[in-house]
């Protein structure tokens, strides 16, 4: 009646909401483990799926399980660590084995993976073939003492080490130098950058130590067939560096032992789509798997990494300098409130001047405003409303188009509209543009230096890797004077010759009503003046509605400890995150508002009945008309309180960085 047998649990191929978390499969005599691709039968159609575990299972005879068809790869598609890696994920993120497997392939079919495998000569960087060769030239910088030191104590300890540097300390030498330590044993590195565009400042870095062949670049804009290429290209181990934004912490290193996260307090580095994951907490479990380095580096640490540096959870190297003593620059702060601005609005007389003093002097400047476009709103004059998309509800931005003309654009759903000739609440012609975006900065510019060279740098300009590299080339041969643009230009650009950075309003952003508000501004802030006084003495200016804001004083005089430890102790008073934990509950569907009250009320029933420490809440999202709404929980011990929860048509979000 019973058999011992053996079972393969696999994730198929196909759209199915029901098989989410794999089928079972009888793999007969095929050759398979876990990992391999293999063919199933899965409703009459021959499709390809992965074994993602393999079980001894008693099995009745009285039911049948289906026979594989075929194995298709000599070895695993898929290493132990990644579906560990992948299990974690769909435990501790709520979301199926399928979703979090996602993010681990190219798109299917999966077979063009292994297509010359069989026929490839497996290179793998090992030492023997590494130093020597044009792999790795040997003659890398000399670090200083600060940098040595940070070296040693991250290289002497296993736990997660932050690196915690000034802007412009030189982090990204100690990254070459973990890098290479890693190439010399034989083991691959990952670099994670918060976002594509910034792919290539740190490639055109590593370009300078390493060979440009045995680097690859993952990013979410490859297509579907190159970024296949790079998938094999990085397994079959040709490849010992793999730079990219956030899903190259996926990429199939067979040899992993090094992974940084630079510029780690960005929150870019969470995935907003379904698997919801950090690259925080999924590199600390990868590297766990994979017995590899954890690295995360930054000038303004996040306060959940800067509370596990204080709980001992992760090592903490320090730079305090930047790299040949010089000075981090002067701040000015400018209060918006006093100016009188007429046709040069948003610029303040100061700034003006400063920027006219570096066009004189034949150096650059950095400008940065939050918002792109000519204007952040239509307003009517007489009836005093805003033109607003019916989509989100919120009100249009006015762009123009290459020929000057403006038209509306929806920065929330990406909706565009004409200007309407007459208001359409009062039918007045009184309507006027107001607040500025990156386009009004480059009119304004243009108008009052002619002569100047402007970059702009938002993503109506630059979308791709490549439109940025030949900006960054050309700010680098001085072709430009002035770069301006969206926050983009305030991250982790290393420009020798920009000794003026400013923000135009840093009040944008602020206003919103988040518990990471003012964590993001002091960030972006930090950022901004590390763009400035690089390679020789630089200012910063900060215009702002609020210089009094605690995180713009902090930033303006590089109090960065001091700043982390008053807002940790803060959210340690008001009870949020990373104090405690938050589950978001994101509800879509037409009767959205009705479950999300519901979901709200069985939460505080559980919450009063098991006396847990939590709070709960239920409101609309801000950008998503009104349509869609979500309930936020936050407390202790939240996980308790999942199991036997109605989570149908509910997307699960756990530590939400998006709460708005
Ligand atoms: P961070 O990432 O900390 O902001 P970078 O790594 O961009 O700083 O370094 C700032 C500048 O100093 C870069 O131009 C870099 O090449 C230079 N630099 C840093 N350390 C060294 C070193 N040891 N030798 C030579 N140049 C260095």
């Amino acid at each position: 009646m019973y058999a011992v047998v053996m079972h393969s649990l696999v994730v198929v191929h196909s759209r199915n909401p029901g098989i989410g978390n794999g089928l079972t499969y009888d793999p007969g005599d095929l050759n398979v483990q876990p990992g391999s691709l293999v063919k199933v039968s899965f409703r009459k159609k021959l499709t390809e799926g992965i074994v993602v575990s393999m079980d001894e299972v008693v099995k009745e005879k009285t039911y049948e399980v289906l026979k594989m068809q075929e194995s298709l790869s000599e070895e695993p598609l898929l290493s132990e660590s990644h579906l560990k890696t992948a299990r974690w994920m769909a435990g501790y993120y709520f979301c199926s084995l399928r979703s979090a497997l996602t993010p681990f392939l190219p798109s299917p079919p999966w077979r063009r993976l292994i297509a010359k495998e069989r026929a490839s000569v497996q290179k793998t960087c090992h030492p023997e073939h590494v130093e020597g060769s044009t792999r790795f030239s040997l003659g890398m910088t000399q670090l200083n003492d600060e940098q040595k030191i940070a070296l040693e104590s991250i290289r002497a300890d296993k736990r997660p080490s932050l690196l915690f540097g000034v802007t412009g300390s030189g982090k990204t030498e100690v990254y070459a130098h973990l890098i290479a330590d890693h190439m010399k044993s034989g083991k691959q590195s990952i670099v994670l950058v918060p976002e594509i565009l910034l792919t290539e400042h740190i490639l055109h870095r590593f370009e300078e130590l390493f060979d440009r062949d045995s680097i690859a670049v993952l990013h979410s804009r490859l297509t579907p067939v190159a970024r296949a290429k790079q998938w094999k290209k990085i397994r079959s181990g040709e490849v010992f560096l793999v730079i990219g934004s956030r899903s190259a912490l996926f990429a199939p290193c067979k040899n992993l032992g090094l992974v940084i996260i630079d510029e780690e307090h960005e929150w870019t580095y969470k995935n907003e789509q379904t698997p919801r994951y950090h690259v925080r907490e999924t590199a600390e479990t990868l590297c766990n798997f994979s017995n590899a380095k954890l690295v995360f580096g930054t000038a303004t640490p996040s306060l959940e990494s800067w509370k596990r540096v204080k709980e001992e959870h992760y090592h903490m190297a320090r730079l305090e300098k930047r790299y040949r003593d010089q000075a981090l620059p002067s701040v000015r702060v400018i209060d918006l409130a006093d100016v009188c601005f007429g046709k040069q609005y948003p610029f303040s007389p100061p700034l003006l001047a400063a920027i006219e003093e570096r066009l004189k002097r034949g150096e650059q400047s950095v400008l940065f405003l939050n918002r792109r476009g000519i204007a952040s709103a239509m307003l009517c004059l007489k009836c005093k409303k805003r033109l607003m998309s019916p989509a989100s509800q919120l009100p249009y931005t006015v762009h123009r188009d290459a020929r000057g003309n403006p038209y509306l654009l929806d920065h929330f759903s990406g909706t565009r509209a004409s200007v309407p000739v007459a208001c359409p609440h009062c039918g007045t012609h009184e309507l006027l543009e107001v607040g500025a975006g990156t386009q009004r900065l480059e009119e304004v510019i243009g108008t009052l230096f002619p002569k100047a060279r402007v970059l702009r740098a938002d993503s109506d300009m630059l979308q791709t890797p490549e439109q940025m590299r030949e900006l960054l080339q050309k700010m680098r041969d001085r072709e430009a004077d002035i770069l301006l643009g969206t926050q983009s230009v305030v991250k982790g650009l290393d420009l020798p010759e920009v000794t003026l950075a400013a923000v135009l309003i840093a009040d944008i952003g602020l206003s919103l009503p988040h518990f990471r508000a003012g964590e993001r501004v002091f960030q972006l802030l930090t950022q901004l003046t590390g763009r400035s006084g690089r390679a020789k003495a630089g200012e910063v200016i900060i215009q702002t509605f609020r210089p009094d804001a605690a995180e713009i004083q902090a930033a303006a005089q590089h109090r960065t400890v001091e700043y982390l430890e008053t807002e940790l102790r803060l959210r340690t008073s008001l009870g949020y995150p990373p104090l405690t934990e938050m589950i978001r509950f994101i509800f879509r569907s037409v009767d959205a508002s009705t479950r999300a009250k519901e979901l709200k009320e069985e939460l505080l029933q559980k919450i009063t009945e098991n006396k847990i420490d939590a709070h709960v809440s239920a409101s609309p999202t801000v950008f998503g008309g009104g349509k869609v709404w979500h309930v936020l929980l936050r407390g202790k011990h939240l996980r308790s309180m999942l199991p036997n929860l109605n989570l149908t048509d509910v997307i699960v979000d756990v530590d939400p960085v998006e709460c708005l």
